[in-house]
């Protein structure tokens, strides 16, 4: 058994209610290996920002969890290495699917985890919440709980059609999990496809496809029922389409990938949202400067040389977020 608070971690406690006092959301970047993790770290440690590094099933599966840990570890020393004093950074588990893996990560040094029982009928979403928020509490680590249904495919989570949070059930659910955030589904949605073509409208001076507005109101409802409520959303990446367009060029094949507008994004950090998930948009970041280097320079076979420039444009992605999308910079304790 290791608790985070040995490795330099932080749970989410302070950190949202900070966020929502101020009007502003922390990031949650996903990582699957050692380039995304510096440019996160760099990005963070420059923009003076706190930051959640989110481990998926799939990343626990693909880099092992035991090294994972250990890189958390090391993300603590190397921001205070590059000059931070104080770093807050959270080690969360994404999507856990059942108690035991939520009772791993806790055992092994994560500060908070997420409980996704949102696939299942209510009552069970209740008790499983419940059962994890009874076991991280006891070592101060956060939890995070879903209701509603995120469309889309990121990993091993997919569901085929999303269904709104009921602004109804918020209060029964989190009362009765005890559960220290909440993710809600408000039509964000998971993976570089979030929106099928027919779904959007032409915007006619870029030609580009604009999705269907959130549901704010469901996000209004929520609140008011749950006045300064931690509220965290997933799948809100924006598919910058400079990076889809930069893939397609140098010999990818995405297709009308369509995210979530950043101005739709810039509204929601200013609510009660303090956590705003994004993965898709550092995959598109890192996928399309390898393509280049490898169109343009077909004999390099140094690794560095291809994966280098993949973490510096993550890297600006990244600071892009925090400065210009969520407002975290210069937010640290
Ligand atoms: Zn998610």
């Amino acid at each position: 058994m290791v608790n985070y608070k040995e490795l330099g971690l932080v749970n989410t406690r302070d950190m949202f209610a900070r966020a929502i006092k101020g009007g502003y959301a922390i990031p949650a970047f996903n990582f699957n290996n050692m380039e995304q993790l510096q440019a996160i770290i760099k990005a963070a440690v420059e923009t003076k920002s706190p930051v959640i590094l989110q481990v998926s099933k799939g990343a626990r599966n693909y880099a092992n969890q035991t090294l994972l840990r250990y890189m958390a570890e090391g993300a603590v020393e190397y921001a205070k290495e590059l000059g931070c004093e104080k770093p807050e950074i959270v080690l969360h588990l994404d999507h856990g699917d059942s108690f035991e893996l939520c009772k791993s990560c806790v055992d092994m040094g994560f500060s908070s985890v997420m409980i996704d029982g949102s696939h299942l009928p209510y009552e069970e979403n209740v008790a499983l919440t419940k059962k994890v928020v009874e076991y991280a509490h006891q070592y101060d680590v956060t939890v995070e709980g879903e209701l509603g249904v995120l469309a889309g495919v990121e990993d091993e989570v997919s569901a085929e059609h999303h269904t709104y949070t009921n602004p109804e059930e918020v209060i029964d659910f989190a009362t009765r999990t005890g559960c220290d955030s909440l993710a809600i589904s408000i039509g964000t949605s998971h993976g570089a496809y979030k929106f099928k073509p027919e779904q959007c409208h032409v915007d006619p001076a870029t030609g580009r496809l604009v999705p269907p507005p959130l549901a704010f109101e469901v996000l209004d409802a929520v609140m008011e029922k749950l006045p300064g409520f931690p509220i965290v959303l997933h799948g809100s990446s924006s598919v910058p389409q400079e990076y889809v367009d930069m893939i397609n060029q140098y010999g990818g094949k995405l297709e009308a990938a369509i995210g979530i507008p950043e101005d739709e994004l810039r509204k929601a950090a200013k609510s009660a949202v303090c956590k705003i998930n994004i993965d898709s948009d550092s995959r598109l970041a890192m996928t399309a400067a390898v393509r280049k280097v490898f169109a343009e320079k077909p004999a390099e076979f140094d690794p560095r040389k291809y994966l280098g420039p993949a973490r510096d444009e993550m890297e600006k992605l990244y600071k892009h977020k925090i400065l210009n999308v969520l407002g975290s910079n210069d937010k640290l304790a």
